[in-house]
């Protein structure tokens, strides 16, 4: 068995640790691009959000490496997000490709399913190497995330253009290349050496949060790298969901202790928006709210286009944002967008943000 997933982001990184360490053969499909997305568009319906396209381009791309087998995670509610994987599956099969499909669905409603799913991929592997397993990849996932917040908070601080990506670059690689969890302690300990060479200086910055969709958030090709974008116009940026606390919050059931949580995030949105609406809508609304408290200068919402969860967030962020004074920008991404205009936009806002701090 060849197993593949979805590239998103960073993820790669703890699901091949958690996969490669129960012995499991893994084939990380290649960084998504331009041909990941012509693939997928080319074959998946047209108004299906820009997650689904990559996806499937990515499996495509995984199978000319020897994939045989997706793992995907599932879900339920309003969104579409509960019947991707099983889409992705049939499409796949039409254009004749031979792909056994394992779903994860959410442990609070398929405990015994999820549990004989994990079992069928790590195959002979004891409960308490697994139980390992999930704990490396997820030890994985923490690190990622406190990297890439930090270089998030070097970029617009450092003096030499481009010395914090470098960093960032050779800190990743000692993360990856960890391969038991008893390589993580020197592993994280040559990350901090890397990245306190990045030499800054204080100089004020502006503060922007950014929320939205998982997909879009985490995956830097569909979000025309966003973060980067912004360290360079000397913006810090946070965004509203990293890795690890998605996994606390979906998988772990919020068992980690001292990460933050969608339930704040959710608690946080009414009056703007009382119910859950799929996806991480409620989130969206909540987390715009946290950051206007947290005195944040704007806040920029991604989401794909058709993507109905954020639609509903994006309807009462004018209102938010008038009540609370926080400037907000919503970016809608799919195959048709273009660089040249998310740039245009990006430095306005950006532009009006530094006027309004009076940083220009
Ligand atoms: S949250 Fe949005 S982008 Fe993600 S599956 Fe649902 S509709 Fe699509």
């Amino acid at each position: 068995m060849k197993v593949t997933f979805p590239h998103m982001g960073h993820m790669w990184i703890c699901l091949s640790a958690m996969l490669e360490y129960l012995g499991v053969e893994v084939v990380v499909p290649p960084p998504s691009s331009k041909r990941t997305l012509t693939l997928g568009a080319r074959h998946a319906p047209e108004f299906a959000c820009l997650p689904l396209k990559l996806n499937l381009g990515n499996f495509m791309e995984a199978s000319e490496l020897g994939a045989d087998t997706i793992l995907m995670a599932g879900g339920c509610g309003p969104c579409r997000f509960g019947y991707y994987a099983q889409v992705e599956h049939a499409i796949l099969e039409d254009l004749g490709y031979k792909y056994r499909l394992v779903v994860m669905e959410p442990p609070q409603k398929h405990v015994g399913e999820l549990l004989s799913k994990i079992k069928y991929i790590t195959g002979h592997s004891s409960w308490w190497e697994v139980v390992r397993g999930i704990r490396f990849g997820y030890q994985k996932a923490r690190m990622v995330d406190e990297l890439e917040r930090q270089a998030n908070y070097l970029r617009p601080r450092e003096i030499h253009r481009g010395s914090t990506d470098k960093a960032f670059k050779r800190a990743l690689q000692e993360i990856i290349a960890a391969k038991h969890p008893r390589d993580l302690p020197q592993a994280g300990e040559r990350v901090r050496k890397i990245m306190a060479q990045v030499v800054i200086k204080p100089r004020p910055v502006l503060r922007v949060g950014i929320v939205g969709e998982i997909f879009t958030l985490l995956e830097p090709f569909a979000n025309y790298d966003l973060e980067r974008r912004l360290g360079y116009l000397g913006v810090e940026t946070d965004r509203s969901i990293y890795l690890s606390e998605w996994i606390n919050d979906h998988l772990f059931l919020g068992l980690v202790r001292g990460l933050r949580s969608r339930k704040e995030a959710c608690q946080a949105a009414p009056p703007y928006l009382n119910h859950f609406v799929g996806g991480h809508g409620q989130e969206t609304v909540g987390s715009t709210v946290m950051y206007a408290k947290q005195g944040y200068d704007g806040v920029i919402q991604l989401l794909p286009f058709t993507c109905m969860p954020e639609i509903v967030a994006h309807s009462v962020l004018p209102r938010l944002s008038t009540e609370l004074g926080i400037p907000t920008l919503t970016i809608t991404v799919d195959e048709q967008s273009g660089e040249a205009g998310l740039v245009t936009r990006l430095e306005a806002f950006i532009d009006l943000l530094a006027r309004k701090k009076g940083v220009v």
